[in-house]
């Protein structure tokens, strides 16, 4: 019985290293009939890079990514996953590790290694109202970021974008860049999780693709918030509006007016704060429209 066992560790272990890739920075592994393709040399920090996987009788792909777990959708060449960079984490080589499930209830695990790049992000000085001030506390931070988190961390199967893609939901002056470090009245450093447009209040804010709205809420800090759910785990955001015209549970197309830009929640005047999650992981709102995932020319 000991020979048998330990004959079958020998064949998990070269089966590991076989699965094992050697080129950090390979665009393409196989491994048997498996193919794992980054569509990108890097990602950087708060920005998604695409994953593809394909080969036979695959049934499931999941990936793990600077702890994060990704679900991988079916599409017509196999599985495609977008993985987030996290704008906190360090830049370097992480091991992403993909789990492939076969027909046959058989898996796999490949490690991919995965370049994370500078994000390039700036500073600014805001000043808020000192009746704002209370807002800046952790504990209001953390139990608005776990409401959202606790929604944007769901997986959608489904695709509910069109081939049209996301469009922006305005073509004014983007006056707050995504990722920028901030620096409130002097005294507290926040990042921005979104990018922010200059937009009067009373202005129609509009749906960047189609979805289901999840959240519709007077948040702390957000003020008065619409969260949509894109599908394929992206949602976006939309903050500080005067009045919202959807509910929960509502699904709205791409274009459609869920509300009036404002001032609500920590503001320091009428804009709109534009927000898109990917897989749990707030990311740069222009460069994922502009990725253009799945979008038909
Ligand atoms: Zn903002």
């Amino acid at each position: 019985m000991k020979r048998v066992h330990w004959s079958g560790l020998i064949v998990l272990i070269v089966g590991v290293l076989l699965a094992t890739p050697l080129f950090a920075a390979a665009d393409t592994y196989r491994a048997g009939p498996v193919s794992i393709s980054l569509e990108f040399q890097w990602i950087r920090q708060g920005h998604v890079g695409i994953v593809r996987v394909s080969g036979v009788e695959i049934v499931e792909v999941r990936a793990v990514f600077q702890d994060r777990l990704y679900r991988f959708y079916p599409d017509p060449l196999g599985y495609v996953g977008l993985v987030s960079a996290d704008m906190d984490k360090d830049i370097g080589i992480y091991v992403m590790q993909v789990w492939i499930t076969y027909a046959d209830g058989s898996a796999e695990r490949i490690d991919q290694e995965v370049e994370v790049n500078y994000g390039e992000f700036g500073r600014s000085e805001v000043t808020v109202s000192a009746s704002l001030l209370p807002l800046m506390e952790d504990d209001v931070e953390l139990s608005e970021a776990d409401k959202l988190g606790n929604i944007t961390s769901r997986f959608t199967p489904e695709r509910y974008w069109t081939d049209q893609g996301f469009i922006m939901p305005t073509d004014t002056e983007i006056i707050g860049w995504f990722g920028a470090w901030r620096l409130y009245n002097e005294t507290y450093w926040r990042r921005h999780s979104g990018t922010d447009f200059k937009m009067g209040s009373g202005t129609p804010v509009i749906a960047a693709a189609s979805g289901r709205v999840m959240l519709v809420e007077l948040l702390s800090i957000r003020g008065n918030y619409v969260l949509i759910d894109h599908g394929w785990s992206v949602f976006s955001g939309y903050a500080h509006m005067s009045q919202t015209f959807v509910v929960p549970g509502q699904f709205v197309r791409q274009g459609d007016v869920i509300g009036m830009s404002g001032n609500t929640g920590r503001s320091s005047g009428a804009h709109l704060h534009l927000e898109i999650s990917v897989g749990g992981v707030w990311v740069n709102p222009e460069d994922f429209i502009a990725l253009g995932v799945d979008k038909k020319e």
